[in-house]
């Protein structure tokens, strides 16, 4: 079982910042910035590559999420960076599909691909 779904199972602890019935967010364990939290579905879902048409309420769940928290954060205003990586080349290490919400900062480009 992945990290998330024991997340999401309640089986490791860890600081809610916002759950409902299909999501829930708590932060990131390294931040890459002040604000830096992890929005993920309950349901174990690998990566956006697995999706299927009737997961897109949850979608938009979790975006509804991230907006919600970032003004509870009062990271509205300045802005913030909303980030899905998909499998190997997005660079994604936890499979379990999660969106990061990261602001506080400005923040610079460093999503470079690879040479
Ligand atoms: P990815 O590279 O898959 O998009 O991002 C995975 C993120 O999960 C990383 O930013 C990493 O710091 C975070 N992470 C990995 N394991 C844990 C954990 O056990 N708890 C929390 N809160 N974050 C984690």
């Amino acid at each position: 079982m992945d990290i998330f779904c024991r997340i999401a199972n309640k089986e490791i602890k860890t600081d809610l910042l916002y759950e409902d019935d299909l999501v829930m967010a708590f932060n990131d364990i390294h931040p890459l910035a002040p604000v830096h939290v992890l929005i993920i579905p309950k349901e174990h879902i690998e990566s956006i590559a697995d999706l299927e048409d009737e997961d897109e309420k949850l979608m938009g769940r979790m975006i509804m999420a991230a907006k919600k928290i970032a003004e509870d954060l009062k990271i509205d205003s300045s802005g913030y960076k909303l980030l899905f990586r998909v499998k190997e080349n997005g660079g994604q290490e936890v499979p379990h599909i999660h969106l990061h919400l990261i602001g506080g900062a400005r923040l610079s480009e460093n999503i470079k691909p690879i040479e």
